[in-house]
C-alpha cells in the first residue's frame, strides 16, 4: 500500500467543481444573514459587480442570479431567443449537449459545428458555417468543456463571429477566473459562469455579463421568462438589490474568494493554474495513462485521461472508490458517452503545487494497489520536474 493518509483525514475534493473551499471562504459563510433592501447588500452586492466585472475583463453589466450555472446558461436562451430563431452552437462535449437541450428546449433551430469529443472548435469550420447561415444572430459555445479536459481557443472564434457581426454568448463555467478570458478585448457579448468552479464559493450563484449589443437583442427575444428577466434583474440591482431574495449566504463566499482572487493577481492565478496543470498532466502520464484530446488544447482547470484498459468500465468505478476510500482523494468519471472511459481530475480554484503532487502520488499508488504496473515514485517526479520548469502562459 503506497503513503494511503489517515482515514479521518478530510477527503480532498479534485472533481472539476464544486471545488475546495478556502478557510477564508469558509468563514465568511457562518456571517449573519442581513437585508437584501439594505445598505449592506447594497455594498456587497457592488463589490461583487465590480470584482466580476475585473474577473472577465469586461465593462457590461454583471447579473447576479441565484441558480447554478445551467440557470445561468438557461437565462441566456430565455432573454435572446424568440421560438423559431435559427442558432449557431459550437458544440465540443457534453456541456455543448447541454445547450443545444436548452436552446431546443426554448424553441430554437439549432445548427451545429459539431466536434469529436477532445478535439477544439476549429475557427475555420465556424468561418464556414456563418457563411452558409446569414440568417443566424447568435453563436453559442463553451470556452473549457469540462467533460474532456479541452480549452476552446475562444479568442480566435470571438474574431471569426465578430467579423461576421454575429452575437456570441460563451459558458465560461470551468474558465473564468482560472484561464485568461478577455470579454471586451475579444468581442464576447454575453458570458457566465457559476460560483463553485473557479470562483472557490459554493454552488448556488450564476453571474452573467451582458453587452450593449446583446441588451439591444433582448429587446426583440419573446421567449417565455419570469424568474430569469435580465430587465427586472438589472433595475433591482441599479438600485442595490436583486429581484427576488438572492442567495446571500453563497454572496457572502462569493465576495471573500473574489477578494483572495484579486489579491493574488490575475496573472498569478492564471499562472498557477497553468503550472499546476502541467505537473498534473506530466504525473498522470507518468503512471502510464494516455491524457484524452488534442494535445495543443488541454485545459489548465481539468485534466482527462484514458484509465487503464484493464479498468475501464466498471474498473473505473472501482479505482474511483478506491481513491475516495483508501487515498482520501475525489476525482472525477467520465460523463455523457464517456461514461467509464474517462478519468476527470479538476485543479481550479483553491489548488496549489503541492496539492498537485499529491493527488498523482495518491493516483499511483491506487493503480499500483489495483494491479496496474507503475514504478514507484515515478508520477511524483515527474510532477515536481513540471514545476520547476513551467512554461510561460502564452503557449496556450
Ligand atoms: C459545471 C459546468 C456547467 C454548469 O453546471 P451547474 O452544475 O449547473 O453549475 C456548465 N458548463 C460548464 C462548462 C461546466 O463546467
Amino acid at each position: 500500500m503506497g503513503d494511503a493518509p489517515a482515514l479521518t483525514e478530510p477527503l480532498q475534493l479534485r472533481i472539476p467543481g464544486p471545488t475546495p473551499l478556502p478557510e477564508r471562504v469558509r468563514q465568511a459563510l457562518a456571517q449573519p444573514m442581513l437585508n437584501h433592501r439594505g445598505a449592506e447588500f447594497k455594498a456587497m452586492l457592488a463589490e461583487i459587480e465590480e470584482g466580476c466585472r475585473t474577473i472577465l475583463e469586461t465593462r457590461n453589466d454583471v447579473l447576479i442570479f441565484t441558480a447554478s450555472g445551467t440557470g445561468g446558461m438557461e437565462s441566456a436562451a430565455a432573454n435572446l431567443l424568440s421560438p423559431g430563431d435559427a442558432v449557431l452552437l459550437l458544440n465540443s462535449g457534453n456541456f455543448g449537449d447541454r445547450f443545444a437541450r436548452i436552446l431546443t428546449a426554448f424553441g430554437a433551430e439549432v445548427d451545429q459545428v459539431e466536434m469529436p469529443w477532445g478535439q477544439a472548435i476549429d475557427p475555420e469550420d465556424v468561418e464556414v458555417a456563418l457563411r452558409q447561415q446569414p440568417g443566424v444572430r447568435l453563436v453559442f459555445m463553451t470556452h473549457n468543456e469540462t467533460s474532456t479536459g479541452v480549452t476552446n481557443d475562444l479568442e480566435a472564434v470571438a474574431r471569426v463571429v465578430k467579423a461576421h457581426g454575429r452575437l456570441l454568448v460563451v459558458d465560461a463555467v470551468s474558465s473564468a477566473g482560472s484561464v485568461p478570458l478577455q470579454a471586451d478585448a475579444w468581442g464576447v457579448d454575453v458570458v457566465l459562469t457559476g460560483s463553485q468552479k473557479g470562483l472557490m464559493a459554493p454552488p448556488g450563484i450564476a453571474v452573467i455579463a451582458v453587452s450593449q449589443a446583446a441588451w439591444e437583442h433582448h429587446r426583440g427575444a419573446r421567449a417565455p421568462r419570469f424568474y430569469f428577466d435580465w430587465d427586472n434583474q438589472r433595475q433591482a440591482q441599479a438600485e442595490g438589490s436583486s429581484f427576488s431574495t438572492p442567495g446571500i449566504t453563497v454572496l457572502y463566499g462569493v465576495r471573500e474568494a473574489i477578494r483572495m482572487i484579486l489579491e493574488e493577481g490575475l496573472p498569478q492565478v492564471y499562472a498557477r493554474h497553468r503550472r499546476v496543470a502541467q505537473a498534473v498532466r506530466a504525473g498522470v502520464e507518468a503512471c502510464g495513462l494516455r491524457l484524452f484530446g488534442d494535445a495543443a488544447h488541454r485545459s489548465d482547470t481539468v485534466t482527462a485521461a484514458c484509465p487503464p484498459l484493464a479498468l475501464e468500465g466498471e474498473g473505473t468505478r472501482k479505482l474511483l472508490a478506491h481513491l475516495r476510500d483508501r487515498y482520501r482523494l475525489v476525482i472525477g468519471r467520465g460523463q455523457g458517452k464517456m461514461a467509464g472511459r474517462l478519468l476527470r481530475i479538476g485543479h481550479l480554484g483553491m489548488v496549489t503545487d503541492e496539492d498537485a503532487v499529491q493527488i498523482v502520488t495518491r493516483l499511483e499508488s491506487a493503480l499500483r494497489d489495483l494491479g496496474i504496473a507503475v514504478e514507484d515514485g515515478r508520477a511524483p517526479r515527474a510532477a515536481r520536474q513540471a514545476l520547476a520548469q513551467p512554461a510561460p502562459l502564452s503557449s496556450a
